[in-house]
């Protein structure tokens, strides 16, 4: 059993079901969150967003409203720090610190993690362990944090959906490598085909299941 397996970490939806889901890191951004959202509610679809904890306390509407859309929220840590440079007294105070900002914003719990940049190592999963959360990674990433990323680019990295894929898509940007990735345009304008493409190949995209926290 390898590392992820006994931290209790998916990347693939739960089998026997037609179903694929796309999630939305590093938000909310005041400038695209809402794009993103009017996209998702024109096709009638869910999505999981995967909110930095610093930003959902600068905008709690933001995160009602993904709430209120049908959506579901994990967190992704307070300040999105790269793990690999954390010590892990520090990964811990970042972890809960970010799932304590959200559910402040939520105003409920919030079991579904994401660790930043998708840290596997042991500090990380240790931590987001020993947070209570139900950390998730992704099967599907399309790059669309790359600078100068096209929506033909991100398109062309997810030629096909399957069943159980989690699409991995940026809502906002945390340490972003140019002024450039902060510009989320190419990925909203992505959401339409990427939906198109899940009906095509007959799933429903899903919200992801938080289920029981492997610890609390
Ligand atoms: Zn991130």
């Amino acid at each position: 059993m390898n590392r992820e397996r006994l931290a209790g970490i998916r990347s693939r939806l739960p089998g026997g079901r037609a179903a694929a889901a796309l999630t939305f890191d590093d938000g909310p951004d005041p400038r695209f969150t809402p794009a993103v959202l009017d996209v998702l509610a024109d096709h009638g679809v869910v999505a999981t967003f995967f909110l930095v904890g610093r930003r959902a306390e600068r905008h709690p509407g933001l995160v009602s409203r993904i709430l209120r859309d049908g959506h579901a929220i994990g967190s992704h840590s307070w300040s999105h720090p790269d793990p690999s440079g954390q010590s892990f007294p520090r990964l811990l105070r970042e972890y809960r610190r970010g799932r304590r900002a959200v559910e402040a914003a939520a105003g409920a719990p919030v079991r579904l993690f994401r660790p930043p940049m998708g840290d596997v190592a042991l500090p990380s999963t240790a931590a987001a362990a020993l947070s209570g959360v139900r950390p998730w990674l992704w099967t599907r990433d399309p790059r669309d944090w790359l600078p100068g990323r096209t929506t033909a680019d991100i398109l062309g990295a997810v030629p096909a959906l399957e069943a159980g894929d989690v699409v991995l898509l940026h809502d906002g940007i945390e340490l972003p490598v140019s002024d450039e990735a902060l510009d989320r345009s190419a990925t909203v304008a992505a959401v339409p085909a990427l939906v198109r493409r899940a009906e095509a190949a007959g799933l429903a995209l899903v919200t992801l299941p938080s289920g029981r926290a492997p610890r609390s």
